[in-house]
């Protein structure tokens, strides 16, 4: 729908509930340049891990586009589900010109739930691209050589802001006792990566949506 065309139209768009579709309202960790906090990771990063737990589940990666102008733009590639996908469609835009610059390309993401220990505990959702030297890849290595990442309490700092964030992770001596994760709630991953209907994507990446500002500004 490239032309909104009349006040019923109009009002559509503007009046959708601001928690439409399978969208939920998301606690995303949020930590200043420079601090530092106590986590775990309650989804393991597979489900053959010794510590997976059904009521945790894993944690999860996805490939999404981003509009380029608008990092709060960023929703699930369909072309695989849907054979359609509008991010895709730019993408092929970009191959088409000259001057390749590949920022519609589909990036993988991973999103998990942290739950930030201390006086005031509470849990988060956090996201992050998957390159080498990105945070996600301390998690994988620790994965990959001990099996498990939820039986160890880690140290995370944020360094930088914006597109120059980084993350430090260091992990703590795995627990002697099985940690008790009783009474902690997380958030359902599946809900809290935005997919968008391929009708409404062209409206959601270029902006015309009225409740997309709501919501995943806040990855960084
Ligand atoms: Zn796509």
């Amino acid at each position: 729908m490239s032309f909104i065309k009349g006040l019923k139209e109009i009002n559509a768009v503007l009046d959708k509930p601001k928690q439409s579709g399978n969208y939920q309202k998301t606690k995303w960790l949020k930590l200043a340049d420079g601090e530092s906090v106590k986590v775990r990771f309650p989804n393991e990063l597979d489900d053959e891990s010794p510590n997976f737990d059904e009521s945790r589940g894993v944690a999860v990666v996805v490939a999404e586009h981003t509009n380029p102008k608008d990092y709060t733009k960023k929703a699930v590639c369909t072309q695989d589900d849907d054979g359609r996908c509008f991010g895709c469609e730019m993408h092929q835009r970009e191959n088409d010109k000259s001057e390749y610059k590949g920022q519609w390309r589909p990036k993988l993401r991973y999103y998990t739930n942290v739950f930030v220990e201390g006086d005031d505990p509470y849990v988060a959702v956090w996201s992050q691209g998957v390159s080498t030297k990105s945070a996600f890849n301390i998690l994988r290595e620790q994965a990959m050589e001990t099996g498990s990442i939820s039986n160890v309490s880690w140290k995370m700092k944020r360094n930088g802001e914006r597109t120059e964030t980084s993350y430090v992770l260091i992990p703590s001596a795995p627990d002697s006792e099985p940690y008790d994760w009783t009474g902690i709630e997380l958030f359902d991953l599946e809900k809290v990566v935005r997919t968008v209907p391929y009708a409404e994507q062209e409206a959601f990446y270029l902006g015309f949506d009225a409740d997309a500002t709501t919501s995943a500004s806040l990855d960084w």
